[in-house]
């Protein structure tokens, strides 16, 4: 039975240890934190099924029976030792493993950056993560008790060459209108408007998503960026974007307004890379051999890649992923790569 390192115990490091232990190998998950699941144990509902978060970790956890974890331990250091690798924890254990896998993620974008839209200045700014929390029922103060209206900001330090990240993160749009929807159904009565620059509706389902936020909860969507964010005297959020398909400004009074921040590579992926000589993109994500059939393997033999350390990534996609890494691992420990 073989070894194999798994760093970062998120959705991708988890599917991908239960597969490989059900072909017979000894996956061990190496996670800096104190939970497994990773962004997805912070999320309330996903989308296009608005499936529960919590159910999906809690599923893909129940399949890790046997499968030791490490919590709160990185990566001391990771040498080549024969034809596997030999893995030092920062918790002092040496793993002799076979094959490496990096699972590490994403980091999400920090929006006081954007200082224009004064998150951690005004009071009724979250963002998108905080409201996931909110809503699987954390306090959060910022959120008013009844709002009469819900701004959306999309594109939050993604597509934005000025923050550094001219990339789209993929998921914000479809978090923006589950969000709307779910804010929509809380309080009926609220006003919800979502400020987009495109809509990017990929995936299956997506389209639908779209159309029953606008038929079925009367979302209003409004093409245009939003160039400034103040405060009234009421402690309401005052926005000015320009409705760029109707060529007017426009001005918004909102109760609450949630901006959608984008994913960015971690910055722990990266040192990971310089530790096995793995590459890296010019987005500092980690570097598949290819982006078309070999997205799961790195430049480095028995050194592989599953879900967002490579790039942005749905669950779907990223679930998908870990399972193609557990079974080209698989190969490559058999020879039959
Ligand atoms: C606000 C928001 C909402 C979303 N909602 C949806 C949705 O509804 N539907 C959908 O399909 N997708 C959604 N997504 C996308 C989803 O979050 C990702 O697809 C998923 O989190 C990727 O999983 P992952 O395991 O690759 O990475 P992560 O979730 O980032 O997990 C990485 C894990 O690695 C650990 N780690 C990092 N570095 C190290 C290290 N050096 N050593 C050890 N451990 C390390 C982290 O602690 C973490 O546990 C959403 C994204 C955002 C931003
Ligand atoms: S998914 Fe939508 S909100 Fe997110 S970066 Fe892309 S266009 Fe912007």
């Amino acid at each position: 039975m073989e070894k194999i390192a798994i760093i970062g115990g998120g959705i991708a490091g988890m599917e991908a240890a239960r597969r490989l232990l059900q072909l017979g190998h000894e996956p061990v998950i190496v996670e800096k934190s104190d939970h497994l699941g990773g962004h997805v144990a912070g999320w309330y509902k996903l989308f296009p099924d608005m499936m529960s978060a919590r159910e999906l970790v809690e599923q893909l956890a129940a399949g890790l029976d046997g499968v030791t974890v490490y919590y709160r331990t990185r990566v001391a250091n990771m040498n080549r030792l024969g034809s596997g690798y030999s893995v030092m924890l920062s918790n002092g254990v040496n793993l002799q493993c076979g094959a490496v896998l990096i699972s590490t993620g994403f980091r999400l974008f920090d929006a006081s950056r954007k200082e224009e839209y004064g998150y951690g200045v005004y009071d009724h700014v979250v963002t998108n993560s905080d409201l996931e929390a909110w809503l699987g029922g954390a306090p959060d103060y910022r959120i008013p008790d009844n709002p009469a209206s819900v701004a959306f900001v999309h594109c939050v330090g993604s597509r934005d060459l000025k923050a550094g990240n001219p990339q789209c993160s993929k998921v914000c749009c479809m978090t923006a209108i589950k969000q709307a929807i779910e804010m929509k159904e809380k309080f009926p009565q609220a006003d919800i408007w979502c400020f987009y620059m495109d809509l990017r509706l990929f995936g299956k389902k997506y389209e639908d998503f779209y159309i029953a936020a606008q038929r079925d909860h009367g979302i209003h969507f409004v093409r245009g960026r939003v160039s400034e964010v103040s405060e009234d005297i009421d402690g309401r959020v005052v926005l000015k974007a320009e409705d760029t398909l109707a060529g007017t400004p426009v001005k918004l009074s909102a109760d609450l307004l949630v901006l959608m921040s984008g994913m960015l590579c971690n910055e722990d992926t990266q040192s990971l890379a310089r530790m096995v000589r793995a590459d890296v993109d010019s987005d500092g994500f980690m570097r598949s051999r290819d982006n078309i059939y070999r997205i799961n393997e790195s430049n480095r033999p028995g050194i592989f890649f599953a879900g967002a350390c490579t790039g942005t990534k749905t669950v779907p996609e990223t679930v998908g992923e870990a399972r193609a890494a557990a079974l080209d691992i698989h190969n490559y420990l058999s020879g039959n790569d």
